[in-house]
């Protein structure tokens, strides 16, 4: 019987523990926090987005950084067998929109209690309020650990799993991958991702709180389009957010380090410009007696019209049947390409994962153990692993703990 170590008690580091004990190893996880899956807990607004039920190779297509070093992970451990997982535990899934998979009772802590129960049915020693401080290595071998206050514990093997360094609030903190570069790990440059973006232009600002569906974001840097997108949006006080911009964020996050990026909104996607313009005639005409402000109701939401006609530089109170031709379709254009300069990400704080992180050069990838240092492993988002949002990112912490917790 082997002993052996996990430190980090969130997702990777539970299903690490189950598995690893499940194949008769003596398991203790050690956990910083006062409770297991701090983070875990605030997954899907509390509702827990567990995976996506979905194949492999779409799992592999959502990933962003690494997708190849995840192919044995999720063939080992998909979706499906994840989803087994959970219920032969005792969790009821369902299947959502997006085939996103969460529990039937929509309780994250239904999860934590369930992988909770496992690890003490299987005897687990769980030890919170402990945090690891260092690894214990000798002669490129890891013996075991030793925490904050000094104490040394001895191990067969060790899983590092200690996450990212995004959502503090949860306790997130680089401890983690301060350890494996102590030990001779590479660690990769970090960059908050799934992250709100701030814009330089103050009229965004200004409309904090107003949400556009069905609008498509395109992000160039130069002529370089990095990224392109159909979805909703949402204005901030300090910028852009939304599932469409959060998952443009992890595509740009990188580029930002380096310069500003425009982005630029069409809010008529469906509508190619010549029928863009028709439109906007039709409700010039209909309005022919109203000032310009006062004819775009039908076509778009308030709070965007004096901002739109601002830009525009047409007067708001020019005759609707008063406008040119040439303003009509330089207005047309405008909607197709509503223009933003975006210059940073929101921080690590309100980011919903870190992009970067352990090299995955320095791990071996059919088994999760470090190239560097013998009976040592990794798993989750504390490796330069991460996806868009969907269940992707949890399906990376089961795959790469059920892959590490076999290995141990
Ligand atoms: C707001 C929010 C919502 C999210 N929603 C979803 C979602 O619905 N679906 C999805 O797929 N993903 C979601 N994610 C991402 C997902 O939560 C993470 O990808 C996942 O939790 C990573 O698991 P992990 O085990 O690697 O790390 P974590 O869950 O962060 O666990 C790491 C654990 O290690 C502990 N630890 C760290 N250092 C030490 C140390 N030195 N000693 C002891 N313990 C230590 C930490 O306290 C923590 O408990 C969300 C993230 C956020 C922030």
């Amino acid at each position: 019987m082997k002993n052996s170590i996990v430190i980090g008690g969130g997702a990777a580091g539970m299903m690490a523990a189950v598995i690893a004990a499940r194949r008769g190893n003596r398991v203790k996880l050690y956990e910083q926090n006062e409770k297991l899956g701090k983070k875990l807990f605030i997954t899907g607004k509390g509702r827990c987005n567990v995976t996506n039920n979905t194949d492999c190779e779409d799992l592999l297509s959502n990933v962003i950084s690494n997708p190849k070093f995840l192919y044995s992970a999720f063939y080992d451990f998909d979706a499906g067998a994840c989803m087994d997982f959970f219920e032969e535990i005792g969790v009821e899934l369902k299947t959502e929109r997006g085939n996103r998979v969460f529990p039937k009772s929509d309780h994250s802590s239904d999860i934590i209690r369930a992988l909770e129960y496992e690890m003490r049915r299987l005897g687990v020693e769980v030890h919170l309020n402990s945090k690891v401080k260092s690894l214990l290595v000798t002669d490129g071998v890891c013996e075991g650990i030793k925490l904050s206050d000094g104490k040394e514990i001895k191990a067969d093997n060790v899983l590092l799993a200690t996450g990212g360094v995004s959502y503090p609030l949860t306790g997130a903190d680089d401890s983690g991958l301060r350890m494996a570069d102590e030990t001779g790990h590479k660690v990769t440059e970090l960059y908050p991702a799934l992250v709100p973006l701030r814009t330089r232009e103050v009229w965004c600002h200004e409309l904090m709180g107003l949400s556009l569906r069905n609008v498509s974001a395109k992000i160039k840097n130069g002529k370089k389009t990095l990224y392109e997108g159909f979805g909703e949006m949402l204005f901030t006080h300090f910028g852009v957010s939304g599932p469409l911009i959060l998952s443009a964020s992890s595509k740009i996050t990188k580029h930002l380090k380096k310069s500003e990026l425009m982005l630029t909104i069409d809010l008529k996607p469906a509508l190619t410009p010549e029928q863009l313009d028709k439109r906007i005639l039709r409700d010039l005409e209909s309005a022919k007696n109203k000032q310009f402000k006062n004819a775009l109701s039908d076509l778009l939401p308030s709070g965007l019209i004096p901002v739109v006609i601002e830009l525009s530089g047409i007067s708001p109170e020019k005759k609707a049947n008063e406008l040119t031709r040439a303003e009509r379709l330089s207005f047309g254009t405008l909607l197709k390409n509503l223009p933003l300069t975006v210059y940073d990400t929101a921080d690590f704080k309100d980011a919903i994962i870190t992009q970067g992180g352990i090299s995955v050069k320095d791990i071996n990838p059919s088994t999760m153990e470090s190239k560097r240092v013998q009976r040592l492993y990794f798993a989750g988002e504390c490796m330069d692993v991460d996806a868009l949002t969907g269940g992707f990112n949890l399906q990376i912490a089961w795959s790469t703990g059920y892959l590490a917790g076999s290995n141990m």
